[in-house]
Order: structure tokens, then C-alpha cells, then sequence
């Protein structure tokens, strides 16, 4: 399985940068200022933040002034769950950064189904309740049906929040009219750099600041701004929002062919979250009794990028949590892999690591192998 480059398939973890981030980033450290600063260098550096966020808020369908920058998803995730709310409910396939501050203040869980969804008349919120539902799961892509949630906890009260991460750049996000009285935000999953995030808020009076110092960010989040991490954010989702309809037309049959192609040559194959409607770019599978690790290691030395469960728990033997949730045995959950695509990706890239997997697959399970013809997928 030589292969000439590599072909990164874990867009999920992380997506390559953007172009036009890059060179945002640039001109802002070439640049300096602290937005802060009155004079022009100071006016200069608040004109780049500032631009930036009326490029994410256009990305969330927001207001500029609902934006506030964060770290990344993590910190906003954190911030939000901290609240003083009287109640929290969260779902049990969120990514860590929601359960682990859930668990810390005595969160209740929704459980899911087997394809991984929520009952939409499970979040039930009266008033004081904060719930906590992710748009679209970062293992296995299903979409919540964050919407309808949102309407019921808010019909009942409460407060509603989501996690948007993996949907951003995806699908069109409208927090103007949701009811969504949160969302988290990361600019690492659209092409832009590792650090920063967003929360975005409606009513900023419902959630106490989450650091006091300096007045940065409307005196909700103190300390100089990362002004070159937002300038690459803002840039990144700026080109996401443009290419975002003409993605989502590029790749719409590219996971139903990848998937094809994998289960006509592997017959044990399971997808998980199929039953469910998914991001087109995220794909979860595996054949009960192979280790992922040992697939995604050999995967690695053919030359492809790809993840075994979510790539925050990978490192961790512990299988995953979403597909524990969904009712896997720890046997299977094991034995799942994740590959995920983006704005760089080719639909070859996806047809050669597909063949390359088979072929893989065969070998450990023993089984004859197929020959596949390398580009018949490709349409
Ligand atoms: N939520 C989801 C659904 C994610 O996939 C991630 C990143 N793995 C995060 C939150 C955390 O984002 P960040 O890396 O910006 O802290």
C-alpha cells in the first residue's frame, strides 16, 4: 500500500488550515497593535477583531454583538455549563467538554437511541434549567433535532444551548431565529487555527463573565485579544459561509458511495448513526472483532489520516462513549474508525483509502481479497 503523500482524512480532529486564515494571521502579527489601545496601531488591531466577528456572526447567523471570542468550543462549552442554572441536562453522546463540566455540577443525562438520537420530548426544561444538545456528533456526524429541542425547553422555560462545532461550515446555522440561547463555536473545524472559538449568546445577562480583568470582549471575558488567532477565524469562516452551498452539492453522495463501496467488499461491516440523519462529511464504522488502533496504525503507514473513535479520546484505551451510549458492546465500539473530509478533499482521496481499507480489513480477518478497481466510484 505505497502511497506518493499523504491524504488526511480526520478533518473532524482538526481541518487543514485555510489559505486565506494563513495569510489573515500573518498580516495580524506583521501588524501588531493591542485593540485596546486608542491610537492607530490600537484602532487598526480593534478593526481586525472587529471585522472578524462580523465575519463568524455571519457564519452562526447572529448579531456581531452576540459573539464573544473564546480559546475554542472547550471554553465556551465550560463557560456555559458553569451558569448558575438550577438544573442541567445534557445529553449522554456530547463531546467532553460539555460532560465533564455536566458530571462536575450534577448534570442530568438524555440517553439516545441506537442511531445515536435524542426523543425530542425527553429535553423537557422548566424554568431555570439549562439543556445542553450538541447539533452533530463528532464521531459519528448525527444531526440532532437541535431545533425542536430548543423550542420545547424554551416553550417549558429553560434555557437552551448547542454545541455547533462540527455542524459549522456544514449546514446553515441561524441563531437569530432558534432558540438557541447559546452556541459554541470552533474555528479549528472549518480551516481555521487551533485556539479560538466563540459563544455566542443572546442574553448575555444570563451568564456571568468567565474572567474579570480588562473590559475586552463587552467586560464578559477579560484579557487582551488573540487578535491573529480571530483575524485566521474570521477569515476561515468567511470562505466556509462562501463554499459552504457549493460543498455541500460537491460531496452529497460522496458518503453513500464510500460507504457502498466498503460494505460490498467487507460484508461485517457496521455504520454507526445510519439510521440517523448525518453530516455528509462524517463517516463511523467498523468490523466487530478488528481493532481500530490496529487499522487506523496501518491506515497511517499506507498514508492516510484517519481517527479511531473521537481524536480526544483516542491516546485513551477506553472505548468510546457516544457508541457505549448508542448501545454498542465494548467489543464493537473498539473496532470502530472515523473518516472524515473537508474542503480540501478529493472524492478519489476517499475511493483510495476505501480500497486500501478493504484490502486491510481482508488481511486480518483473512479473508480472500477482492480486487476493487481503484476508480470505479468515481463519477
Ligand atoms: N465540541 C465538539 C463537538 C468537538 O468536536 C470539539 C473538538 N473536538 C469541541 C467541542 C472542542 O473544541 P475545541 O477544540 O475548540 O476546544
Amino acid at each position: 500500500m505505497a502511497r506518493p503523500e499523504r491524504i488526511y482524512l480526520d478533518y473532524a480532529a482538526t481541518a487543514p488550515l485555510r489559505p486565506a486564515a494563513r495569510e489573515a494571521m500573518f498580516a495580524a502579527l506583521a501588524a501588531g497593535g493591542n485593540a485596546s489601545s486608542v491610537h492607530t496601531e490600537g484602532r487598526a488591531a480593534k478593526q481586525r477583531i472587529e471585522e472578524a466577528r462580523e465575519e463568524v456572526a455571519r457564519l452562526a447567523g447572529a448579531r456581531p454583538a452576540q459573539v464573544v471570542f473564546t480559546s475554542g468550543a472547550t471554553e465556551a462549552n465550560n463557560w456555559v455549563l458553569a451558569g448558575l442554572w438550577k438544573r442541567r441536562l445534557v445529553s449522554t453522546v456530547e463531546h467532553a467538554s460539555v460532560l465533564a463540566p455536566a458530571e462536575r455540577h450534577g448534570a442530568a443525562l438524555l440517553p439516545v437511541d441506537g442511531d445515536g438520537l435524542i426523543r425530542v420530548d425527553a429535553a423537557q426544561g422548566e424554568t431555570g434549567t439549562l439543556v445542553s444538545v450538541q447539533m452533530a456528533n463528532n464521531e459519528t456526524g448525527v444531526l440532532q433535532p437541535v431545533e425542536d429541542i430548543a423550542a420545547r425547553v424554551m416553550e417549558a422555560g429553560g434555557v437552551f444551548h448547542c454545541d455547533a462545532v462540527q455542524a459549522a461550515g456544514a449546514r446553515a446555522l441561524d441563531f437569530r431565529s432558534s432558540g438557541f440561547a447559546f452556541m459554541s463555536l470552533s474555528a479549528h473545524k472549518i480551516g481555521g487555527p487551533q485556539g479560538v472559538g466563540a459563544l455566542v449568546m443572546r442574553d448575555e445577562g444570563r451568564l456571568p463573565p468567565l474572567l474579570l480583568g480588562g473590559g475586552q470582549e463587552k467586560r464578559k471575558r477579560a484579557g487582551t485579544e488573540a487578535m491573529a488567532l480571530i483575524a485566521g477565524f474570521g477569515a476561515a469562516a468567511q470562505a466556509a459561509m462562501a463554499e459552504r452551498e457549493s460543498f455541500a452539492k460537491r460531496v452529497e453522495d460522496w458518503r453513500g458511495r464510500f460507504e457502498a463501496r466498503l460494505r460490498s467488499a467487507l460484508p461485517g461491516l457496521v455504520v454507526y448513526g445510519e439510521g440517523a440523519p448525518r453530516l455528509p462529511h462524517i463517516s463511523c464504522f467498523g468490523l466487530p472483532g478488528l481493532s481500530a488502533e490496529a487499522l487506523v496504525i496501518a491506515a497511517d503507514l499506507a498514508g492516510f489520516a484517519i481517527s479511531a473513535g473521537s481524536a480526544c479520546s483516542s491516546g485513551k484505551v477506553t472505548p468510546s462513549h457516544v457508541l457505549a451510549a448508542m448501545g454498542c458492546s465494548e467489543e464493537e465500539a473498539r473496532g470502530a474508525v472515523r473518516v472524515s473530509f473537508g474542503w480540501n478533499t478529493d472524492e478519489m482521496d476517499l475511493t483510495r483509502f476505501a480500497d486500501a481499507f478493504i484490502a486491510q480489513a481482508q488481511h486480518m480477518t483473512g479473508a480472500p481479497p477482492t480486487a476493487a478497481p481503484l476508480a470505479e466510484m468515481r463519477v
